[in-house]
């Protein structure tokens, strides 16, 4: 055996997968099981009591997911990783783990229209208070610590607009308050960037957008990174205090550098519920197999439509990462240097009127909300994703009544720039 080791293409096959051992099976098998059978009491007893690692019941886990966990921590660099039912959910479980009603919790404005929905209105009621900051601005983070925060919220590539956030920065922020950095690294995937090595505690991801990358199955996953210390000054007590739950045990005592993804699963995914069906999960593990081969060429296409939109006369502007003329090129140099993604912006002449025009008039790129999708992709921001923001938020989370967002797919670039252009021209 050669003591390499193994590079991103070769995890994004392997890791985490085995031959099934009582059939052979090569591809990873779908546990279509709730329950697993137990050796005999004290074998329940210990897995109940978390003295034992093993399978239960599928809503803590399930061997199908277990692969897709150590494959999506493997690929970000964690030191383990927790699948959940979709994006939203995994934002749901890791929050729960770190704010008590009351406290707070800073996240970027410039986010995924979902999660500003989410952050300000469901867990207000939770009693967990957004306070945002301009991703632009990193003082504002700074300005925004409380003794009551309890967390940084940020997404790599940010959408709408496909800007690149300075992870670096923003992690000394955090450093420095005490709290963990958690990134939302949906638009990237960690082909293109890897939080942790920037500084990122935990990452979260929408498993339904590149790393599934077909279109066909929400995912989401929580990706622990190992390094935070949870047990300072009890402002993590589901961590360092004794679970009564579990004979009294400190998460992160017990668990040391996997603790939080470990409280995720026992308390978080256990007590919230939301699990990934094992079905979802042999997709998304399918995906992810060509995960460096298809982002690639999304980056690649994206870039080429981007130029051409740049050049057209009906074009206004055109907001890409990926672009030297770009306000965000040089952080993209940095960041992403294999590619600025595949999500865009762009905004027309025409204004709002021609934004929806050009929706209807393409025919390649089909009109709907999401992103991530093999398939090309365009929606209006404005009237759709973002539309419960009032003008001034859509404008400032770069989704303004002119713009209109691509998700770029893998199709060739040539089909996609002729779409384009005999719908604006049309
Ligand atoms: C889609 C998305 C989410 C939410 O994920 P779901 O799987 O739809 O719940 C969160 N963040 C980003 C950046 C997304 O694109």
């Amino acid at each position: 055996m050669s003591d390499r080791l193994p590079g991103f293409s070769t995890l994004a096959v392997h890791a985490g997968a085995q031959p099934d051992p009582t059939t052979g099976a090569r591809a990873t098998p779908i546990y279509q099981t709730t329950s697993f059978v137990f050796n005999d009491a004290d074998h329940a007893a210990s897995l109940f009591g978390l003295q034992a690692f093993g399978n239960i019941y599928t809503r803590i886990g399930n061997p199908t997911n277990a692969v897709l966990e150590e494959r999506v921590a493997a690929l970000e660099g964690g030191t383990a990783a927790l699948a959940v039912a979709s994006g939203h959910a995994a934002q749901v479980v890791v929050l729960q783990q770190l704010l008590q009603p009351g406290d707070e919790f800073i996240a970027a404005r410039k986010l995924y229209g979902g999660s500003i929905n989410q952050f300000t209105h469901a867990f207000k009621s939770f009693g967990w208070n957004v306070v945002w900051a301009d991703p632009d601005d990193i003082e504002s983070f700074e300005r925004a610590v409380t003794p009551r925060t309890k967390a940084i919220f940020i997404e790599s590539i940010a959408n709408p607009g496909g800007s690149i956030t300075d992870i670096e920065a923003i992690s000394t922020v955090a450093r420095k308050a005490g709290v963990p950095l958690i990134v939302d690294n949906t638009l990237a995937s960690p082909y293109l960037i890897r939080p942790i090595d920037h500084g990122a505690d935990i990452v979260v991801h929408s498993l339904t957008k590149f790393l599934g990358g077909h279109g066909n199955s929400l995912g989401g996953i929580i990706v622990d990174a190992g390094t935070f210390d949870w047990s300072t000054g009890g402002k993590y007590p589901m961590l360092s205090e004794p679970r009564p739950e579990y004979h009294g045990i400190r998460l992160q005592e017990t668990f040391g550098n996997f603790a939080f993804a470990i409280a995720c699963r026992v308390l978080g995914l256990r007590d919230l519920g939301p699990a990934l069906s094992p079905f979802n999960a042999f997709m998304i593990l399918t995906g992810i197999e060509t995960l460096p081969l298809r982002m690639q060429r999304h980056c690649d296409n994206a870039k080429a439509v981007a130029e051409f939109l740049a050049g057209h006369p009906a074009v206004a502007s055109v907001s890409y990462a990926g672009l030297p003329s770009d306000k965000y090129n040089q952080l993209a140099r940095k960041y992403a240097p294999k590619g600025a993604g595949a999500v865009f912006t762009f905004s027309l002449k025409g204004g709002y009127d021609a934004g929806v025009s050009l929706v209807s008039k393409l025919q390649l790129f089909s009109h709907l909300a999401n992103v991530g999708d093999t398939r090309s992709l365009v929606i209006h921001p404005a009237s759709t994703t973002h539309s419960q923001l009032d003008d001034a938020a859509k404008v400032r989370s770069g989704a303004g009544p002119d713009v209109v967002r691509l998700s770029i797919g893998i199709e060739d670039k040539e089909d996609l720039i002729a779409d384009l252009e005999q719908a604006l021209g049309a």
